[in-house]
């Protein structure tokens, strides 16, 4: 009756024993499962990691990991690991002991979290773009006037020189409906759900997405934004909205870190990155702000750790930013120098451009 799956393998890696969670969360009778080996119930595209820490559990001794099974109907269903080996007195390596926890309660929470933080981060930004909203709606106005006041003149000097005076109001108010469009659009995909498909991504759309949502905090705090990353280089995969909502964050924070500072830059660049032998993307946003005291630098990624005050922080900002970077296989890492600024770096895998 343990609540988990309990599960043994040989070196080969077939299951020699099993409990009855496994029947019950994978599909398979327990005689079914005794005829397989390990890598029949894991997800496909996570194999050569188990081949990997299969091998290092045996040298090792014990091994704890998040991985993703993949039962008899093809459900895929993410567990937290606890593997441990057991030897003989020889040191000879004879089976693993394996418990897997079922984790999806704690994903659909972590997800929840995620979106309940990102409404936050729309909520921040409502103001603004009603603001926003509200600058081409004025020129929307005026125009419109413009032209009906065009037509109702009596006397038509020139027809040439009208008919040119109305086709420019017209554009304009094309354009501001446009602008308008955009954000509207922008900020309804933004706010929706986090069941999002991963796709590959230039880094370079995600962060001028995150610029344009942000821009009337940016101008607001009178800070000079550049997006120093060139467009339709740098690729990485992962869900679009979540990867803006982590940069939304950085830039928002950012901001209010430089709002007392003489000089206010806030610098988006991109470098290479290797770390583990695996390749990244690492992606700066350095701002010229306040910095961070060292006292607190290992607490700022904690849930519900702010030093704004009540009203303006959530402290949710970064630790939500933080659990999307490594749901990407990433990682966030941050450099301060009090009275001098701040600069976030966020780690993301390379990957080769789409194809066409
Ligand atoms: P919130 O912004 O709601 O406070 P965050 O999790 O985003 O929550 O940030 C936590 C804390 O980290 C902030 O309150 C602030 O003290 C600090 N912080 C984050 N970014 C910066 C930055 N760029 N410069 C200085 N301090 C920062």
């Amino acid at each position: 009756n343990f609540p988990d799956i309990i599960h043994s393998v040989d070196e080969k890696g077939r299951i020699v024993f099993t409990n009855r969670k496994a029947e019950s969360l994978l599909g398979y009778t327990k005689q079914e499962l005794l005829c397989m080996n390990i890598r029949q119930i894991y997800a496909d595209e996570i194999l050569e990691k188990l081949d990997k820490g299969f091998d290092h559990l045996k040298k090792s001794g014990d091994f704890a990991v998040e991985s993703m099974l993949k039962a008899k109907d093809g459900t895929r269903i993410p567990v937290e690991i606890r593997s441990f080996s057991i030897y003989a007195d020889d040191g000879q390596f004879i089976k693993t002991f394996s418990i897997l926890r079922d984790i999806r309660p704690i994903k659909e929470l972590q997800n929840s979290l995620v979106h309940a933080g990102r409404l936050a981060a729309v909520g921040e930004m409502a103001a603004g773009v009603a603001h926003d909203i509200n600058n081409p709606l004025t020129v929307i106005m005026l125009t419109s006037e413009m032209i009906s006041r065009e037509m109702r003149r009596e006397e038509v000097l020139d027809p040439a020189k009208q008919r040119t005076k109305c086709a420019a109001y017209v554009a304009d108010t094309k354009r501001a409906s446009q602008s308008i469009e955009k954000l509207v659009l922008h900020l309804r995909n933004f706010s929706r759900g986090v069941a999002e498909k991963r796709e590959v991504l230039d880094i370079f759309t995600t962060i001028t997405d995150a610029l344009f949502m942000t821009q009337n905090k940016t101008t607001g705090s009178q800070v000079i934004a550049e997006n120093c990353v060139p467009k339709g280089i740098h690729f990485t995969e992962g869900c679009p909205n979540q990867l803006e909502q982590v940069f939304v964050n950085l830039i928002s924070n950012a901001c209010d870190a430089m709002a007392g500072s003489p000089n206010r830059n806030l610098t988006i660049g991109i470098s290479d990155f290797k770390r583990d032998e695996k390749e990244y993307w690492k992606c700066d946003v350095t701002d010229t702000g306040s910095g961070i005291p060292p006292g607190i630098l290992n607490d700022i990624f904690a849930a519900f750790f702010t030093t704004k005050e009540k009203g303006k922080g959530t402290g949710l900002g970064l630790s939500i930013s933080r659990g999307i970077i490594k749901e990407h296989a990433g990682d966030i890492l941050v450099a301060s120098e009090v009275g001098k600024g701040t600069t976030f770096s966020v780690l993301l895998l390379k990957r080769p451009p789409p194809q066409k």
